[in-house]
């Protein structure tokens, strides 16, 4: 599956990195960062291949700007 991030959608409220401090911290832009993404160079939004999507699913759901998905 693939956690992806649209970042420019962040408002840096550091849920994410609370529920999920495995994969997410805040970075000196004071936006959320997924820890090993990589940017899609498509889009520009971080992305990161994962077996399972662990904490991912509780970061997704206590977004309040919903830009994390799972690609299942
Ligand atoms: S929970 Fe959402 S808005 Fe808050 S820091 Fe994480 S990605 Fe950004």
């Amino acid at each position: 599956m693939k956690i992806i991030q649209e970042r420019k959608l962040c408002i840096g409220c550091g849920s994410c990195v609370a529920v999920c401090p495995d994969y997410w911290e805040m970075a000196e832009d004071g936006k959320s960062h997924l820890l090993n993404s990589k940017k899609n160079p498509q889009t520009g939004n971080p992305e990161l291949e994962t077996k399972e999507a662990g904490c991912n699913q509780e970061a997704a759901d206590i977004c309040p700007v919903q830009c994390i998905r799972i690609i299942k």
